[in-house]
């Protein structure tokens, strides 16, 4: 859960990287940025901004936004009746990056959400450069975290059901619940 002010504040950091990335957003954008806390209710440790440029039946593509240590939790994207599950190719823009994959633990720069080790099982780390690409197949379990900048990152992908994406925490909730009052 977050509040509308959460929401609002979130939104506005978010277009402002965005732009420090070089990229345009229009103020109308700007609210159509979504704010996602996985319903962990501490967005600033793990947490998301997606604006969403295009997605269709089809395709989608996204600049994702990460403040400065926030991390996206450990998730995979599932097949959903007939469609074999997203494929996501990620392109880095801006700030410091990595993403964590299936591999020997190189995990150095980054660090496991506190006391959240069972539900991060991924420790190979990989540093992303601006310009530097990664894509990943259906069921391709991923995280990743910002570093002391934030980030800002393309994500191309397939049709996207966030709803259906599978974690491994169990606690996590995809879909947002904003409340107007706390
Ligand atoms: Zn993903």
């Amino acid at each position: 859960m977050i509040t509308r002010e959460e929401q609002k504040e979130a939104r506005q950091l978010a277009a402002r990287m965005i732009r420090e990335a070089g990229l345009q957003i229009t103020e109308e954008e700007v609210e159509t940025i979504e704010v996602v806390d996985f319903g962990l209710g501490n967005l600033r440790a793990e947490g998301v901004e997606v604006f969403t440029m295009v997605s269709t039946d089809r395709l989608a593509a996204k600049v994702l936004v990460l403040f400065p240590d926030q991390t996206e939790p450990e998730h995979w994207h599932p097949r959903v009746g007939d469609d074999p599950g997203k494929q996501e190719t990620i392109r880095h823009i801006w700030g410091d990056l990595r993403f964590y994959v299936d591999g020997p633990d190189t995990l150095q720069d980054g660090f496991i959400v506190p006391g959240k080790g069972d539900v991060y099982t991924l420790r190979h780390e990989i540093i992303l450069e601006p310009g530097d690409q990664l894509t990943f197949e259906p069921y391709e379990k991923h995280w990743f975290q910002a570093g002391r900048r934030g980030a800002v990152l393309y994500s191309f992908s397939t049709t996207v059901r966030d709803a259906q994406d599978g974690f491994s925490d169990p606690q996590i909730r995809r879909i947002t619940v904003v409340k107007d009052r706390e």
